[in-house]
């Protein structure tokens, strides 16, 4: 009966380990970019431009609208912002 007990606690802990290695294989399938994550240290967002994956701490922070986006580039940002204001009509 313990060993049954261990074996769940093996194949749970296995599952939490394999979810977390595809979490980093393929980082960023949903919206990352687009949310700030609280997870400090090296993290990957996608640009929402160009679609490319950049380590955070190497891509341009802009803040529009009072959020924060992430982006490869200057020129992705400026290509968002420019999208992103003239989606909204003012
Ligand atoms: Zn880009």
């Amino acid at each position: 009966m313990y060993r049954l007990f261990l074996i769940t606690a093996l194949l749970v802990l296995f599952y939490y380990l394999l979810r977390r290695a595809m979490r980093k294989v393929r980082d960023g399938s949903g919206d990352v970019s687009l949310r700030e994550g609280q997870t400090p240290g090296k993290q990957m967002i996608q640009d929402p431009v160009c679609r490319v994956f950049v380590p955070r701490e190497n891509a341009i922070r802009q803040e529009i609208g009072g959020q924060t986006y992430f982006f490869c580039s200057q020129n992705c940002a400026t290509t968002f912002e420019r999208k992103l204001t003239s989606q909204q009509p003012e």
